[in-house]
């Protein structure tokens, strides 16, 4: 496609993303407008199927409709796009490493041979635990054959730096696919890879496990008051308070929008009422003030919903019961926690066991 075929191209697809918003009446906001021009490319099959299921009902789009849109089907692949292409530029190095390492090492068979093996590996992954896997064992060939030979050493030692270095990077890397840019903290992706292992832990186990799902109240109405920017900042401050109270291998992480979810480990769902409210307090009792000028902003809260983990159960069972019991939260006046009790806690309560 030539430019001018490209710049018509994408006119095109603007607008029609435009007329998208329009329809369904849904605002015209970067993240819309950006869900919505993917769906007029074609490119993502599933998308495309979840919105004419939507426009099938009939019904309008809200923001939050699109953002659980926008989640489900761009920003994995966004970071699928992101850790291929770190991971390509770590493959590249490797190589240009073994390079090095090939042209002075024609002698030693076994780690040649242990070269090879790697070149083999590194073809066929991008995953950055597999390579790091692999850089480890690089790592410790490298250590060995510096032991061994004398003449070489120097170039070694350049080659184990540079394979640590590299090593950083795919730390850095992997804590960044796991945090979300706006308030700093965990983000969905980490929340989903944390609550898998942590469900399959705590079944092996036989120990609790209890999820919280936290919503800034009325939100919508103090983005409209203060406007975004200071709406931002101030999920911030609730995310950055709601981390400070959770401790040790429990997660705190931003589920979408002003959502936040909070699995804790080791945690019978009557600990995780003591904690909820703990949360609750906590935000409740920060002022917030514009510091720009000073000015008195009041105070958010939030509802908050609670499930224990129950034998057998899966994540999305939790996560939906712990999301029903959010609405009770709501329902029942906001600024609250409700928990999802299952028959035999109800049983106990009645009998009076604690
Ligand atoms: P409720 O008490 O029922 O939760 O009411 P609400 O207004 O908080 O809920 P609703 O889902 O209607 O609106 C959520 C609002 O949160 C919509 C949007 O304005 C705001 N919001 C979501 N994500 C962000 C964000 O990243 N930054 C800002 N500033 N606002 C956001
Ligand atoms: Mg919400
Ligand atoms: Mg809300």
């Amino acid at each position: 496609m030539d430019k001018a075929e490209d710049f018509e191209r994408t006119i095109q697809l603007g607008e029609r993303a435009l007329g998208y918003l329009k329809r369904f009446r849904t605002p015209a906001l970067p993240r819309n407008y950006e869900l919505f021009y993917a769906y007029a490319t074609d490119l993502y099959e599933d998308l495309r199927a979840a919105i004419a299921e939507l426009i099938a009902s009939g019904a309008n789009i809200s923001s939050a409709e699109a953002e659980r849109l926008h989640n489900k089907f761009l920003s994995p692949n966004r970071l699928g796009r992101k850790i291929e292409v770190v991971g390509k530029q770590l493959t590249d190095e490797i190589n240009q490493v073994l390079d090095n390492l090939e042209g002075g090492f024609n002698s030693a068979d076994t780690f040649e041979e242990e070269l090879a093996q790697t070149r083999t590996v590194l073809k066929k992954t991008t995953e950055p635990q597999d390579l790091e896997k692999t850089v480890q064992a690089l790592l410790a060939g490298t250590a060995r054959m510096a032991d061994e030979t004398g003449q070489l050493k120097s170039q070694l030692k350049e080659s184990q730096l540079h394979i640590e270095e590299l090593r950083h990077h795919l730390e850095f890397v992997r804590a960044e696919t796991f945090r979300d840019l706006m308030t700093g903290i965990a983000n969905r992706e980490c929340f989903e890879w944390t609550l898998e292992s942590a469900i399959a832990h705590a079944h092996e186990n036989n120990q609790p496990l209890s999820l919280l799902m936290c919503d800034v109240d009325h939100f919508k109405q103090f983005n409209d008051t203060f406007g975004h920017q200071i709406g931002d900042a101030v999920l911030r401050l609730v995310a950055q308070t709601i981390n400070a109270s959770i401790k040790g291998r429990d997660l705190v992480a931003r589920y979408g929008g002003e959502e936040f979810a909070v699995i804790l480990t080791g945690t019978t769902l009557e600990a995780a009422e003591t904690v909820a409210d703990q949360l609750r307090e906590a935000v409740i009792s920060k002022e917030l003030v514009r510091k720009s000028s000073g000015q008195r902003l009041g105070h958010v809260t939030i509802s908050i919903g609670l499930a224990q983990l129950q034998p057998g159960e899966h994540e999305e069972k939790l996560i939906e019961r712990a999301d029903k019991c959010l609405y009770a939260a709501k329902d029942a006046g906001r600024n609250c926690a409700r928990s999802a009790y299952v028959e035999t806690d109800l049983a106990e309560k009645s009998a009076g066991v604690a």
